[in-house]
């Protein structure tokens, strides 16, 4: 057995539990051109060959062309892969989500979803939501429905409506530089058992927080443990709390060494000493803040 983080979706009425390697595939800015598609793909292929089974993606990532991207990843080899696509807020209505979901089964070349979020909350009535999603796992097209860019107010009002309690994880912006969740939307959802899905967990490679990859004391820390800064920032995201690991980090890689690098941060333990030290470098939230996102 292995002694890699893990987290596990919890069982539903439709569907047993799954359990997932804690550090997953993003994919945001793939199909853009800033490398290559072949390379794209490749990137995601050497993720899954190093067991780094959950890809997320959206049709909003390069109006669908990230889809296709990791569409041809997939190609011969979907079983491996726990697949997750967003649908914009506007495309999450009784009828539209259905259409939303076909289109990116069909960049996906899949038939099915195993996890599809609504990307951020919008104008349309949660009820209406919580049926398309309802619909479309009756119709097989997704296995599990969850949401992103939930606070605690919006996750707490979701599990009161029927069906709302389904819902398999939340997705939001977290790393080491932006700790906001960690004063009640975490706690709450460690006690709810719904998994985070940890996004922009290198804050964008350091693009969101120019000392991320860069600060002294955190290049130093990660070269004593013998891992880059990058996989530093991994261990510490995917941490367990209280015991529990219930943080999943789908950092974005395009190059097959960074793939690589991260795969293999979910080897690293941090001890308490080292928590402590990257706490007094970078505290956690002291009050309730606004939920970060980009
Ligand atoms: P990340 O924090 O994952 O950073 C990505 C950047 O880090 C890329 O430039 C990448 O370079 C670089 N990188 C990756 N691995 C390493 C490494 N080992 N060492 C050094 N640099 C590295 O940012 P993202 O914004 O991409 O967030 C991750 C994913 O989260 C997205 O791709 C998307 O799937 C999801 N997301 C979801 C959002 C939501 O609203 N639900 C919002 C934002 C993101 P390179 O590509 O060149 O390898």
């Amino acid at each position: 057995m292995s002694n890699r983080p893990e987290v596990t979706l919890a069982a539903t009425a439709h569907e047993p539990a799954v359990t997932l390697p804690a550090i997953g595939q993003g994919t945001w800015f793939m199909g853009e051109g800033y490398a290559t598609h072949e390379e794209e793909v490749s990137a995601l292929k050497e993720g899954l060959d190093h067991g780094l089974t959950l890809i997320d993606t959206a049709e909003m990532y390069a109006e669908g062309q990230a889809e296709r991207v990791v569409g041809d990843a997939l190609k011969g080899r979907r079983d491996e892969a726990f697949v997750t696509s967003k649908v914009y807020p506007w495309n999450a209505g009784r009828d539209t989500a259905m259409k939303a979901c076909e289109d990116s089964l069909q960049r996906l070349g899949t038939d099915y979803l195993d996890l599809y979020l609504l990307h951020w909350p919008g104008g349309i009535p949660i009820d209406e939501t919580l049926e398309a999603f309802e619909r479309l796992r009756d119709a097989g097209k997704i296995r599990r429905f969850g949401v992103s860019n939930f606070d605690v107010e919006d996750m707490r009002a979701l599990i009161d409506r029927p069906g709302g309690e389904a819902c398999a994880a939340n997705e939001v912006l977290y790393h080491l530089g932006s700790r906001g969740i960690e004063y009640s939307l975490t706690p709450w959802q460690r006690a709810h058992d719904i998994p985070v899905i940890a996004y922009c967990p290198l804050a964008q490679g350091g693009r969101l927080r120019r000392d991320m990859l860069d600060h002294p004391d955190l290049v130093a820390t990660a070269a004593e443990l013998d891992l880059t800064p990058a996989q530093l920032l991994l261990a510490w995201t995917i941490r367990p709390v209280e015991g529990q690991h219930n943080i999943l980090a789908v950092p974005k890689a395009a190059q097959r060494q960074h793939v690589r690098d991260n795969a293999a941060a979910l080897n690293a333990t941090l001890g308490d000493d080292i928590l402590a030290r990257l706490n007094s470098i970078f505290p956690t939230a002291v009050a309730k803040e606004r939920l970060d996102m980009v």
